[in-house]
């Protein structure tokens, strides 16, 4: 296992972190004081009912453990708030870059807009950014289990709110019941407005035709891609001619049951075949991790992925990142000075 002092200092890009489930027990104590909720939990309790457990079943246990924060997320002042704890998190683990989705829809039940919720965010992001040596972006997410008439109102955000850190738009949720294909004339609103498209797909076991949709309706990015193990050499050769970048975090690949054994976790085998695969936290709370925790355990998993492989998988993720040509190549080159002296 590479040592992990070396790990902490590695520069990291992060493409695939929910805010909802990213909160620091500070944070979450804060955000319910501002609210003026007494919380009359231990930091113990707290992260009881905010993380999965080992145990946890199904994809659709694992989304529960968002019920527990959601409430305290109905704010301008908190989302702003939880914002800025999330990239302070991602800042903790050497991440230089960061897109972090949410889904509005979740943060109206104080009486905000859909606006005025994705507009808390976009402060959130802008405070962070001149705080911590970070650049951060955002995603707007609508979740499959809503109503259409609800996610059909995502799309217009992207007309009525014109910013640079705006950059991508996703579909999380029960992937089970919601396969991609119901969801094609949405996603036609999003890419009609050259708006880049992240999926959620192939997150849950016999899940992989959901990925093939995704690709199909203008996904550059899968959220996990777990199911490309059912892929035939022949679609794996097309993700790879595609450029399509898998956003996998191996934590939570385990947790939601995208996966059971660590024989049958596709990551290694999808790298070794050129598989444009990036390593995420997905939820750094649900998930009780870091990034640095999630490049641990593929180290330990897999001891012959060395520092020029993390290196690799970060330049996937700087070419798939919803950013400027001219912001790729500069990360691009930092990274490559970085890890060089790394590697010295
Ligand atoms: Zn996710």
């Amino acid at each position: 296992m590479i040592d992990p002092k070396i790990i902490a200092k590695m520069p990291k890009v992060e493409l695939h972190c929910h805010l909802d489930g990213s909160l620091s027990v500070q944070c979450i104590k804060q955000l319910a004081k501002n609210d003026q909720i007494w919380l009359p939990l231990t930091d113990a309790e707290i992260l009881e009912n905010a993380q999965a457990p080992e145990t946890t079943k199904t994809l659709l246990e694992y989304l529960k453990r968002f019920d527990f924060v959601l409430p305290l997320l109905q704010s301008a002042q908190n989302l702003t708030y939880a914002t800025f704890d999330v990239a302070q998190q991602a800042s903790k683990d050497q991440v230089k870059y960061i897109e972090i989705r949410f889904a509005p829809m979740q943060h109206l039940k104080g009486n905000l807009t859909l606006e005025e919720a994705v507009e808390a965010v976009l402060e959130g992001c802008q405070s962070a950014q001149q705080q911590f040596d970070l650049k951060i972006n955002l995603l707007i997410c609508g979740l499959k289990q809503e109503k259409i008439a609800q996610l059909e109102k995502l799309p217009a955000l992207f007309d009525h709110l014109p910013n640079e850190h705006l950059v991508g738009f996703d579909l999380a949720g029960d992937e089970f019941n919601y396969p991609m294909r119901i969801f094609e004339p949405l996603l036609k609103q999003i890419t009609s407005r050259h708006v880049q498209l992240t999926l959620h797909a192939g997150e849950c076991p016999h899940c992989s035709q959901n990925m093939r949709d995704s690709i199909t309706f203008g996904a550059t990015r899968l959220g996990h891609g777990v199911c490309a193990r059912d892929f035939s050499s022949k679609e794996l050769q097309h993700l790879i001619d595609q450029k399509i970048v898998l956003e996998m975090a191996p934590t939570s690949n385990f947790q939601t049951k995208a996966i059971e054994t660590l024989e049958a976790y596709p990551f290694k085998k999808l790298y070794d075949a050129g598989v444009r695969v990036t390593l995420n936290t997905d939820n750094r709370t649900v998930s009780n991790t870091t990034l640095q925790k999630e490049y641990k355990k593929i180290s330990t998993w897999y001891p012959d992925f060395k520092i020029k492989d993390f290196e690799q998988v970060n330049h996937y993720a700087i070419e798939g990142a919803f950013i400027s040509p001219l912001e790729k190549e500069n990360l691009h080159a930092q990274f490559k000075a970085a890890y060089k002296k790394i590697s010295e």
